[in-house]
């Protein structure tokens, strides 16, 4: 039996029977991926002597029959924009290359409770903006189905760590997609919260509004039990909310009744591949066929998904990043002389400042704090983020009028698999646009799945998008599992 292939679930009931120790599971996982991860550039921190010291410790409570927690002993891997304390977090920036956090994340401290070895940190585009990992400052990861291709982002490295098996779970954030949209591309399972459900508390700021942290896995079953031990509320963030968290792995395989199936004629539109629509299409036969009422319903407000994004999202990153100038955190220039005339006057202050930016970030963070700080600026507001909060009000409309009438909407995660690296680099818009379904559900703050339902022709993996009302994350797991259990979808790995 190879130890480093299996699901978070399975390897839980051989460790709780004693037939395999945490160790020799871990040693298994961090083996693969120092062997396989050369190619792939999944992780960009591992800790091996650490995590074998947890494993062994906790090898040995559940030997002497203590009590271990809910995931003891299982490996996760963590996107590098969690901080924990004393490893490194860089959010794939230059500007955080040498920041080791003095805390960890609730979502660490809770991890560390449930008894999981983390084994390392993943790969992400810088500050998690972008959809395919090429915008991390060390050098992209690459799709374990095709390592010319991109794993998605922003969390390609929790993607690919998953869909390589270098550990069976890992964490991920989402803005706009970055959880669903790599979980599509790489063949995985990820589940955006809604907003609210888990603590923001120790994750590095992106877009304070529509930021969530959420769990990647191979099924469902592995991700009802990871979201559960990450879910809840915490007096550190204000905006996570004070209600139980359901058990959603106790109750995944009970049956949801008369379940109404709402399929977006919305993202069924131009743009969208035919091989993927073709996915999706035969994955609402699989609702139909187990007794679903298939319904078709409209989000009249999607198409203006991307441009409210880009105005609510950039405007809060350009207000979150003005903390990296180089006094506290983060990189700090050696170099501050004057670069143009018009800077000559400047006090050293500020040009130390101007430099630390300049060197710290890359090209599409320079542009998203430019972006935003326009739409922010004195005269511009009213136009732009001000006319944002109103489209991204109509945009929860519409999804609440929606759920009225169904209990889960259906869609592609992405209009197309995988691409190639570089094929997107030189047009930021059409990257932006391969988060077209999956950007609204952050407007609206409400819960996605993305699930594996197939592959191309050239054997790219496709993600079926389920939606679900807020903090009905329980009927959207349930949901998924009509699909997981009629299809073998999820079982399927990469040759490497
Ligand atoms: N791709 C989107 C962006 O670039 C979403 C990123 C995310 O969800 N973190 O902003």
């Amino acid at each position: 039996m190879d130890l480093a292939r299996e699901t978070a679930v399975s390897l839980l009931a051989q460790l709780n029977s004693g037939s395999i120790t945490s160790e020799a599971v871990t040693q298994a996982y961090l083996e693969r991926a120092e062997r396989l991860d050369g190619q792939i550039h999944s992780l960009l921190y591992r800790n091996p002597e650490a995590s074998i010291a947890q494993a062994r410790e906790i090898d040995a409570r559940r030997k002497a029959g203590q009590p271990v927690g809910k995931l003891a002993g299982v490996p996760i891997s963590i996107k590098d924009v969690l901080c924990t304390k004393g490893l490194p977090t860089t959010c794939g920036s230059r500007m955080l290359e040498n920041f080791r956090p003095p805390y960890d994340a609730t979502v660490i401290r809770k991890l560390a409770e449930a008894d999981a070895v983390i084994i390392g940190k993943t790969n992400m585009d810088e500050f998690a903006m972008g959809s395919s990992t090429e915008n991390s400052a060390f050098g992209p990861t690459r799709n374990p189905w095709d390592l010319e291709r991109i794993p998605g982002g922003s969390s390609g490295g929790s993607a690919a760590a998953v869909a390589a098996d270098f550990a069976p779970l890992s964490i991920g954030s989402d803005t706009g997609g970055s959880i669903r949209q790599p979980a599509g591309l790489c063949g995985v399972t990820g589940l955006k919260p809604t907003y609210g459900r888990v603590s923001r508390y120790g994750l590095v700021a992106f877009a304070s509004s529509l930021d969530q942290v959420g769990p990647f896995a191979h099924d469902l079953a592995d991700t009802a039990l990871l979201l559960e031990a990450i879910a809840g509320h915490d007096p550190h963030d204000a905006t996570s909310v004070n209600a139980p968290v359901p058990n959603y792995l106790a109750t995944l395989d009970t049956p949801l009744a008369n379940l109404r199936v709402g399929v977006v004629r919305e993202y069924f539109g131009e743009g969208l591949d035919p091989e993927v629509e073709a996915s999706v299409r035969e994955a609402i036969r699989v609702y139909e066929a187990a007794g679903a009422t298939i319904k078709e319903v409209s989000l009249p407000h999607s198409k203006y998904g991307i441009a409210a994004y880009y105005l609510v999202a950039t405007a809060e990153a350009s207000s979150n990043l003005a903390r990296y100038d180089g006094t506290i955190f983060g990189h700090r220039a050696a170099d501050i002389s004057p670069k143009y005339p018009s800077e000559k006057e400047l006090p050293p202050l500020i040009l130390m400042m101007m430099a630390s930016r300049a060197e710290g970030f890359g090209p599409e963070v320079k542009r998203r704090i430019m972006l935003g700080t326009h739409a922010l600026s004195a005269g511009y507001a009213d136009q732009y983020y001000n006319q944002a909060l109103k489209v991204r009000r109509l945009i929860r409309n519409d999804f609440d009028a929606a759920f009225h009438e169904v209990d889960v909407l259906i869609g592609p995660t992405s209009p197309t698999a995988a691409f190639k690296l570089g094929e997107k680099s030189s047009d930021p818009l059409s990257m932006y646009l391969s988060d077209i379904y999956t950007i609204t559900t952050n407007l609206a703050g409400i819960p996605g799945l993305s699930i594996p339902c197939g592959l191309t022709k050239t054997g790219l993996p496709i993600g079926l998008q389920l939606l679900g009302a807020p903090f009905a994350e329980d009927t959207l797991l349930r949901a998924g599992r009509v699909f997981e259990k009629a299809t073998d979808w999820h079982t399927k790995r990469p040759s490497l």
